[in-house]
């Protein structure tokens, strides 16, 4: 994820490109680059950093001048965030520049055949894959760029919105785009560019989006042509005009960042798969163990380490690891962990879990472990990060910035990654029948769709959370694979709402808990089916003898629960393993709504950072 901006037109390019970029900056932060076109050559600035690092550095390096111009803001996903690694990238022969905010999956097996051809690469990006395989088609078959590129999309597999322009033609930009956003705004003998309307909307009202596997030539004075990438039939343009303001477009039109990101969560799920889980081979692809197989089939277990939602990411993969890969797994707060003296030999794998792989205790723990000679895996989000660098290998989540300080999307890429692990494992250890392996993966594939599904309780979710929001306490109660997704729904309400709540193992409930049972307690109950159905129905008769007000996050169809609940929230049908991926849909929304209504700052809940690097 990055945000991307372009101009072709009479005005000056730079200034309405760099502040587009700062309008952008909440989609990508890493690293951020701009080449402009100044009428004879192309000028080329980039760097690691925020886009006002750009600006101080671009002003003094290149003259700002020229008509044309493209930018970018990075969201590294191959190679770190580094100054080579930003965008802008040239092509070989420096003709062609292009900027691209997505993965291009079969970017290795591109690579290598380009190298064969004598190609050479800078970046570890899997862009600049992308604009010399531009490059070489437009060379064989000595065509105009528009061409070029739409055959080199028709040999490229994954997610883009890209655009190009030929320093030999400046008077065209060529976008494209599948998976990743593109907007264009018209203008009077202009054309905008941009990841979303922001950067454009004091210019003009009128935009097209761009749909997938479609792409468009921006020629200056002459009018927009939009055709598809795969039959390169023609497309009538569809201008809209804009009604959002700035702060709505930066959301995505969604009221707070936390809401986007969870409406977020199929594509960035999506994202996670991307390049690594392929269904129809019957394989998932990961590099990060492929290379280190041996270590993790020598490993007498695994210990996870995390902190907050990532702990409960954790819990959850320990179920799956166990279950499906059958490996003894432990889950650890990193901040007990590390001042311990724990056990942990050398035939440990350690997996270091954290969305911004800045945690100081998870940063502390790992070195912990290295030192006793542990394998450490991290698995983190932004690429680059102190755990990324510090661990001996890795699987990155690709959910794009997370910007709400209540994790939400962060939690269920984790989940995926760590699922595709296990099964990777699984299958590597035979503890899993070929066709189990398969059947899991074609279920994991579905698994976006069905959370989209789950989005679909939101009204019902608001509902529910209006008939709540004045409580002082509530209770979450789950089992197996689905007592961490208790733990977590627990976790978000007390973060951005300040209710107090617990989450708790259900069969634990008469423990303890059950004390707090009375008519003004909301009991969140997840109790879908397999998972130890009857054993949770049995709890909610527990809890509805004692009057407490259920709320149950049940399988689409349920008929038992329904009859027991005051409210039942449906989640479609999947594997046992892959439920906490669509269970934890609803409470993310009932803690959401909850939140709103009480008129409390969902995105910065007080008192809590982003990212924890203190201990
Ligand atoms: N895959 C590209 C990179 O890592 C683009 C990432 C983005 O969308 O920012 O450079």
């Amino acid at each position: 994820m990055c945000g991307i901006v372009g101009y072709i037109g009479h005005r000056e390019a730079y200034p309405i490109i760099i502040k587009g970029l700062q309008r952008l900056e909440y989609r990508g932060y890493d690293s951020a680059g701009i080449a402009l076109y100044d009428g004879e050559s192309i000028k080329l600035s980039k760097t690691k950093g925020k886009v006002a690092d750009l600006k101080e550095k671009l002003e003094n390096e290149i003259s700002t001048t020229g008509t044309l111009g493209i930018g970018h803001t990075r969201w590294a996903t191959h190679g770190v965030p580094n100054d080579v690694n930003s965008h802008p990238h040239y092509s070989n022969s420096g003709d062609l520049v292009i900027i691209h905010n997505g993965i291009i999956e079969n970017y290795d097996s591109l690579k290598k055949e380009l190298i064969n051809r004598g190609y050479t690469f800078k970046s570890d990006t899997d862009t600049e894959v992308l604009i010399n395989l531009i490059e070489d088609v437009k060379k064989n078959e000595n065509i105009k760029l528009g061409k070029a590129v739409q055959i080199a999309l028709n040999q490229v597999v994954g997610a883009y919105a890209i655009a190009v322009f030929d320093k030999n033609k400046p008077n065209e930009i060529v976008v494209a785009k599948l998976g990743s956003p593109l907007a264009i705004g018209i203008g009077d003998d202009e054309y905008f560019i941009a990841s979303d309307a922001s950067p454009f909307i004091e210019y003009t009202k009128n935009a097209i989006y761009l749909e997938d596997e479609e792409m468009a030539i921006l020629r200056r004075g002459k009018d927009i042509k939009i055709r598809k990438i795969k039959n390169d039939a023609l497309v009538d343009p569809y201008v809209q005009e804009l009604q959002l303001n700035l702060e709505q477009i930066e959301k995505g039109g969604y009221d707070h960042f936390m809401l986007k990101e969870i409406y977020e969560q199929p594509s960035a799920i999506l994202d996670t798969f991307r390049g690594r889980l392929l269904s129809n081979e019957a394989i998932i692809k990961m590099a990060g163990i492929e290379d280190n197989m041996k270590r993790f089939l020598a490993a007498d277990r695994i210990i996870i380490v995390a902190c907050g939602t990532s702990w409960h990411a954790g819990l959850v993969a320990e179920y799956i690891f166990e279950d499906l890969a059958r490996i003894p797994v432990e889950v650890e707060y990193a901040s007990e962990f590390r001042y311990r003296n724990p056990v942990i030999t050398e035939k440990d794998i350690v997996i270091a879990i954290s969305q911004s792989g800045e945690t100081a205790d998870t940063l502390a723990a790992i070195k912990l472990a290295k030192s006793k000679g542990a394998f450490v895996f991290g698995v983190c989000n932004v690429v680059g990060s102190s755990i990324a660098r510090e661990s001996n290998a890795g699987a990155y989540t690709h959910a794009g910035p997370e910007i709400g300080v209540a994790s939400t999307k962060a939690f269920t890429t984790q989940i995926t990654v760590l699922t595709l692990m296990a099964l990777r494992l699984a299958r590597a250890k035979g503890t899993m029948s070929s066709s189990e392996f398969r059947h899991h993966l074609i279920e994991l594939e579905t698994i976006p769709g069905k959370v989209e599904e789950a989005l679909q309780s939101d009204a019902y979710v608001k509902t529910v959370a209006d008939i709540y929001k004045d409580a002082t306490n509530f209770l979450y109660l789950g089992r197996g694979f689905n007592f961490p997704v208790a733990l977590e729904g627990a976790l978000k309400l007390k973060e951005i709402s300040y209710i107090h709540a617990e989450g708790y193992p259900a069969a634990e409930m008469k423990h303890g808990p059950i004390a707090l049972i009375d008519e003004q307690m909301p009991i969140v109950v997840i109790a879908t089916k397999k998972g130890h159905y009857e054993k949770v129905v049995s709890n909610i008769q527990e809890i509805k003898s004692r009057k407490g007000k259920i709320i149950g996050i049940v399988t689409k169809g349920d008929v038992s629960v329904k009859e027991l609940a005051d409210h039942v929230i449906e989640v479609p049908e999947t594997l046992e393993s892959l439920t906490p991926l669509l269970t934890t849909i609803p409470l993310q929304l009932l803690s959401y709504h909850i939140a709103v209504m009480l008129d409390k700052n969902v995105d910065q809940p007080r008192n809590l950072a982003k990212s924890v690097t203190v201990e």
